[in-house]
């Protein structure tokens, strides 16, 4: 707001006008070649871009501060600024300012915020740019998303706010709009604390309104009802849908024709992976940099156009849950795996593909150049051929275009119409097709044989008046003009007007002359204007087409999807996994698909693994540190969620149950980069997990409790396994990695419970990996050897050992030492053992009890009295 007290010119009032309405962007005011920016907008924008901070009216009392960028470079300056969070309102001189009586009229012609970009430069290729609409009746709570790059509108609502709240960070939105209500509401408090780092908005709660939402979404789709897009009586989703659509229409001035449907779907028919898990399991981010290396997307992720790109992150981010789908995805696959030439027949051709969805919003948002028809035909080019050789395939997911034209008519249009050559812009012709329109044919005409006229008219001055110096040139300040050296200007005829006098040279022109320079100077910008005029209707001629562009966009995205799929499964020798929906799980020979690639210098060990209803449904997996405890639990959360969005698996043999919710947690020490290890966070997951979970679901728990005291912990994991035994009556299958050995105890307990470990081979007070699932538990935790070979010095290994027979022998936690004495009295080395729910003793004295002596061989006692040596040692 203006100082109080300085003058205010009736630009800064305008300025002012304008600004009130559009309070929390920053505003580029248009003043010539310059966007302005001016008070705190200045102070913010000039430190966030790196440019110089001015100010206006200098001597005055109050100098206003002000910074500007070039108008032509606006949008990489736009673009830092959205990257930044910001939100940018455009207002343009909307009068020519030649014409305009007093100041120009100006208006805000659009708000650009992270959530509402169409730019390629500010846009991620491989993935969708949301903004996303919030709301909540009394007992629905819903979403709404929307993509304005590609046109992409989906709506949800559902009676249990976590599942929405977990469905928002699943978008991942840009932008968040919420109703700005003044009542507290817990549900709004959590979102607003979710998308903390998110531009979040306030919209007035009546946008949000049921009958508002409904007038506006059926007016815009243009339809009396939502009952074709399925959510009509859905209040809570179209209130969502409405919101977003009213803030869409405030930030773009234009209606958004390219968004013609809108896809409403439901949580339950998809495989529920909480945001916590999808980071932990690293499907689409890895837990170190937050970048894609070493994720599961990283792996399968074959696609070659930008939207079969974005599909196929969809794809792991939401698993079928029904199993026809999932089995005709596979068929799909596994048709198209077993044709090599016709797979790299197609993949060929989808190099070719740009980006059908975008180029479709930005033609129907009238952003876009000729080059961006160029890329449409280039695309549409690709589709006879790809159908073609999709015909012969018979996967129902390798049909459904049949019914539509193949666009060819589109794309011969165009090839008709545009230069190969066109330049980027709009502005300075050059991009018509000669042939395509006769009227600009005959501008183009007048101005290219304006140039040889001029030639002849020079030959004919020179002959006429003998004067051999005679020149026809051209400047800025005259136009065309002749030109004849001092000493022959005496010889010029009485027409010749006189215009300058240079040193060496007189300058004249003639009606003759000017006559044509009218005629090709106003052919120039007549071609210029006409030219936008003709790229114009082309541009309306292909939005018409925009709902058949984007269908061929979604089939193509899909057939992208499916040949990556059968690429990565060909290439790494994956299996296609049956479905069951008897809750068996078997993996036969299974590796983790990530991990099988990372790993350096050494092979990846396959594993097998049962589970199921009856007797394997607690899996509790013990070993050393770095075993593959960890690895063996990812992988089959991971093989479960390809199997469900399609995909073939790394296995020699897989049947998978249908499953409806994957839960990890995975203990605080292993997941420090997510910055959360707090003990509260494990076990408000914990929480989660054992509220929500069900017989159809799998749990990961990888080392829970670790994050308080060993005794604490144990227990927290002890009766957490425990529970989800029992969970309903029936269990939840679920693998436990633990390195609480008396763990294995449960086994004992609990009838559904199984031991196993990964195997270790003990050589020279060394270890090996084997990395195998075995049958069994250990009880040894081989800590100090692992600690030896992460490099630990010897004398710290000596002392440890030490430490460890002494807490052993003398059972207490906290030996008095004399310091650097590191030889134990006895050379060994055994594990600590908390025996929390059996004695050493009462161990032996069970052991003794079971023996029947009378049908042993004396080599068997042998061996027996032997183990209990150990034991006892
Ligand atoms: P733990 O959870 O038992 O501490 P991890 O699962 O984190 O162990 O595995 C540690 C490392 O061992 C992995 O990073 C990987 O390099 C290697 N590894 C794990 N499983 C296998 C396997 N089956 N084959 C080969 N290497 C493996
Ligand atoms: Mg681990």
């Amino acid at each position: 707001m203006p100082p109080s007290g300085s003058k205010t010119t009736p630009m800064m009032k305008q300025y002012f006008s304008i600004k009130e309405r559009y309070p929390d962007t920053i505003l580029f005011y248009r003043m010539g070649d310059f966007y302005e920016m001016f008070f705190e907008d200045a102070v913010v924008a000039s430190k966030a871009l790196e440019i110089t901070l001015t100010s206006r009216n200098k001597n005055d009392n109050s100098p206003v501060p002000m910074c500007g960028v070039p108008y032509r470079a606006a949008n990489g300056y736009i673009g830092k600024l959205i990257k930044g969070g910001f939100k940018v309102a455009v207002c343009d001189q909307v009068e020519d300012p030649a014409l305009a009586k007093g100041l120009v009229k100006r208006e805000v012609v659009r708000v650009i915020t992270p959530g509402m970009v169409l730019e390629d430069t500010f846009l991620d290729e491989s993935n969708n740019n949301f903004v996303l609409g919030v709301t909540r009746t009394k007992d629905q709570f819903a979403l709404a998303c929307l993509d304005i790059s590609t046109g992409t509108f989906r709506v949800t609502e559902s009676g249990n706010d976590r599942a929405v709240m977990e469905e928002a960070l699943r978008i991942s939105p840009s932008e968040v709009i919420l109703p700005g209500t003044n009542q507290p509401d817990p549900f709004f408090d959590d979102i607003k604390a979710m998308f903390g780092e998110t531009a979040i908005t306030f919209l007035d709660e009546r946008d949000f309104s049921y009958a508002r939402s409904r007038q506006v979404l059926t007016e815009h789709f243009n339809t009396l009802t939502l009952e074709g897009f399925g959510c009509e009586h859905l209040k809570a989703a179209v209130s969502a849908a409405g919101g977003l659509m009213a803030y869409v229409r405030e930030t773009q001035k234009q209606k958004l024709g390219h968004i013609d449907t809108i896809e409403t779907y439901f949580l339950d028919s998809f495989l529920w992976l909480d945001d916590m898990s999808c980071r932990n399991l690293e499907l689409l981010r890895n837990l170190r940099s937050d970048s894609r290396q070493g994720t599961l997307l990283s792996v399968l992720d074959k696609t070659l156009t930008p939207m079969g790109g974005r599909l196929i992150r969809q794809w792991l981010r939401y698993p079928l849950l029904n199993r026809q789908d999932i089995e005709a995805r596979l068929d799909a696959v596994q048709e198209v795996s077993g044709d090599h030439t016709r797979r790299t027949d197609l993949r060929e051709n989808l190099k070719s593909v740009y980006d059908l969805e975008r180029l479709a919003s930005k033609i129907g948002m009238g952003h876009c150049s000729a080059r961006d028809f160029l890329a449409l035909k280039q695309s549409l080019g690709q589709l006879p051929t790809i159908l073609e050789r999709l015909s012969l395939l018979s996967s129902p997911l390798f049909k459904g275009l049949d019914n539509i034209t193949v666009l060819t008519d589109l794309a011969d249009f165009i090839d008709a119409a545009i230069r190969e050559d066109a330049p980027p812009t709009i502005h300075e012709g050059g991009m018509i097709k000669p042939g395509f329109n006769d009227q600009l044919d005959n501008l183009i005409r007048i101005s290219r044989d304006g140039k040889g006229w001029l030639v002849q008219l020079e030959a004919d001055e020179k002959t006429k008046t003998g004067i051999s110096s005679l020149k026809v040139r051209y400047n800025k300040v005259f136009g065309y003009y002749i030109e004849v050296s001092k000493a022959q200007s005496k010889s010029v005829p009485a027409h010749y007007v006189r215009k300058q006098t240079l040193v060496n040279a007189e300058r004249y022109i003639t009606d003759e002359l000017k006559n044509f320079e009218n005629e090709i100077m106003g052919a120039e910008e007549k071609r210029a204007s006409m030219e936008r005029d003709i790229f114009n209707e082309i541009r309306s001629a292909i939005v018409e087409r925009i709902p058949e562009i984007q269908r061929v966009a979604k089939f193509l995205a899909r057939i992208d999807c499916l040949l990556s799929f059968a690429e990565t499964a060909v290439m790494g020798g994956y299996c296609r996994p049956a479905i069951n929906s008897d809750g068996r799980l078997y993996i036969e020979e299974g590796r983790h698909p990530v991990v099988e690639k990372m790993i350096t210098g050494e092979r990846f060990v396959p594993n097998s693994i049962h589970m199921d209803q009856e007797e394997n449904q607690v899996i509790v997996i013990t070993g050393p540190n770095m075993a593959g405890k960890s690895t063996v639990l990812r992988q089959v959360a991971l093989l479960i969620l390809m199997a469900q969005a399609g995909c073939p698996v790394p296995a020699a043999k897989a049947d998978i149950p249908l499953t409806d919710r994957i839960f990890t947690r995975i203990g605080a020490l292993d997941n420090l980069s997510a910055g959360q290890s707090t003990f509260m966070v494990e076990m408000e997951e914990t929480a989660n997990i054992l509220n929500n979970a069900t017989p159809n679901s799998l749990v990961i728990l990888d080392e829970i409790g670790r994050g308080t005291s060993t005794f604490d912990g144990l227990s927290i994991a002890w009766a957490v396994a425990e529970y989800l035994h029992d969970l309903d009556g029936k269990g939840v299958k679920t693998l436990f990695a633990t390195h609480y050995h008396e763990l294995t105890e449960l086994s004992k307990r609990k009838s559904r419970v199984k031991n196993f470990n990964i195997a270790v081979k003990e050589w020279n007070d060394e270890i090996i990996f084997l990395r195998k699932l075995v049958a069994g538990g250990t009880n040894r935790s081989y800590g100090i050897q692992v600690a030896r070979l992460a490099g630990i010095p010897e004398s710290v290994i000596k002392r440890s050992k030490l430490i460890l027979y002494r807490i052993e022998n003398e059972d207490h936690l906290a030996p008095n030492f004399s310091e650097g004495e590191t030889k134990p009295e006895k050379g060994k080395g055994a594990a600590v053992q908390i025996e929390l729910f059996q004695s050493p003793e009462k161990a032996i004295l069970d052991k003794l009890k079971s023996l029947d002596v009378t049908r042993m061989t004396p080599l068997e006692a042998l061996n027996v009295l032997d183990e209990i040596c150990k034991q006892s040692q």
